[in-house]
């Protein structure tokens, strides 16, 4: 966190409720995403269970953009599905395309005219999309897609973990935006969104926190249950007080454009040279994190033993450098077939925390994977799950060599 941050952390106040610190967080959201209603949550989960808990049920559908994981794993934990309708230029990484995380219209209306109305409580768009390696969506996606919800009288709701990063893509790929502030661009996607979750430890720049925010009085009204009995009381819910005045200030700092500036070029710089050594990677370079295709970097290793985790565990092994698999482990069994399910995306995610690493560092971490890189034609095994629980297996899978 910057110094601000940590200033106002200092400064909290830790009154049970309606403490001074709610209200500062509270007047952030109204000013920067411009919500008249929110819950504060412990973080982005939380913002989820208590959502859904709210709205879906056993037998709804829930249309997104490549959902993630923890947004799936909370929609089928209800016995509800997530449909993905992103655009199949995010499915080829090797496609240069702007704005890879948008929904495909043709598919979304697919899904509206295939369940009746009351089985699609949201349509659930994840700006920037994690899971398609970090790509945004566009304004005029954003718009077309509420549009349509509008039409078939269905609500909008943003995962909004990496907003800030998405209105900076917006800013310099989206010609009508290029001159607007990355406030402006905010406030302009936002209009198009009727609810919102958000993991604040992200895009909010702190180490814990979350929220909900929505336009709709009634919804926040029953959601209130629902918080008051998983989170906490309706202003701090799960948040001391002090975290709340550090988000606070950490909204109005990521949607600074030079933060966000040193940040994506520092991923960029990570990715472009990995493109220099001839590593396979999503391209565009996504917003936190650069995304390695594993597929293709690991191609002797067969699919059902884990090609991202394999290659994963290999840069562990090599530098001690830690990515997380955004592939078939991550992507789970089918709940009912209890069949592993394989993703057309098998990557390796190099999230790079923010204000934290230099670029040496990212020298560092590219030399380590060209060396795993250097020797993919030796790697022909990957592993097998020893133990894995019933659902979102992969944040706790136990593996060993296959
Ligand atoms: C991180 C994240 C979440 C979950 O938030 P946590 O704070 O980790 O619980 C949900 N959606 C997206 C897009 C995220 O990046």
């Amino acid at each position: 966190m910057s110094d601000r941050q940590w200033s106002a952390l200092m400064m909290g106040d830790e009154s049970y409720a309606g403490a001074r610190s709610y209200y500062e967080l509270k007047d952030s959201i109204v000013k920067i995403l411009e919500f008249p209603y929110f819950l504060p949550t412990h973080q982005g989960r939380a913002a989820e269970n208590v959502l859904f808990s709210t709205m879906i049920k056993a037998g709804d559908v829930i249309p997104g953009n490549s959902h993630f994981d923890t947004t799936k794993g909370h929609i089928e934990f209800r016995k509800a599905t997530a449909i993905d309708c992103t655009i199949d230029e995010a499915f080829d990484t090797t496609k240069d395309y702007p704005f890879k995380g948008n929904i495909d219209l043709d598919k979304l209306e697919d899904v509206f005219r295939t369940y009746p109305k009351e089985k699609i409580p949201f349509v659930c768009v994840t700006v920037t999309c994690n899971s398609s390696g970090g790509q945004p969506v566009s304004i005029e996606n954003l718009k077309n897609v509420y549009a349509l919800c509008q039409k078939y009288g269905i609500p909008t709701m943003f995962d909004s973990a990496r907003f800030a990063e998405n209105a900076y893509f917006i800013k310099l790929r989206e010609k009508a935006y290029a001159g607007k502030t990355i406030k402006e661009i905010v406030r302009i996607m936002y209009k198009y969104a009727d609810i919102m979750t958000m993991s604040s430890k992200k895009d909010g720049l702190v180490n814990m926190g979350g929220f909900i925010a929505m336009n709709d009085k009634e919804l926040h009204r029953q959601a209130s249950t629902f918080n008051i009995m998983f989170e906490g009381f309706l202003t701090y819910g799960g948040m001391s007080g002090r975290d709340m005045s550090a988000l606070a200030v950490g909204l109005n700092e990521s949607t600074e454009f030079d933060y966000l500036e040193t940040r994506i070029k520092q991923v960029e710089y990570l990715g472009f040279k990995l493109i220099d050594y001839g590593i396979p990677v999503q391209y565009p370079i996504g917003g936190h994190a650069v995304f390695v295709d594993a597929k293709k970097a690991l191609c002797n290793v067969p699919k059902e033993q884990y090609q991202a985790q394999t290659l994963g565990i290999e840069l562990y092994l090599e530098a001690g450098i830690r990515g997380v698999e955004i592939g078939t482990l991550l992507a789970d069994r089918d709940p009912i077939t209890r069949k592993n399910r394989y993703p057309d995306l098998e990557l390796l995610r190099l999230a790079i925390p923010r204000r934290v690493y230099t670029n040496n560092h990212m020298d560092v971490i590219a030399a380590a994977l060209k060396n795993v890189y250097d020797r993919r034609d030796k790697i022909t095994s990957g592993y097998k799950t020893t133990w894995e629980a019933p659902i979102m297996r992969h944040f706790t899978v136990e593996l060993e060599k296959a």
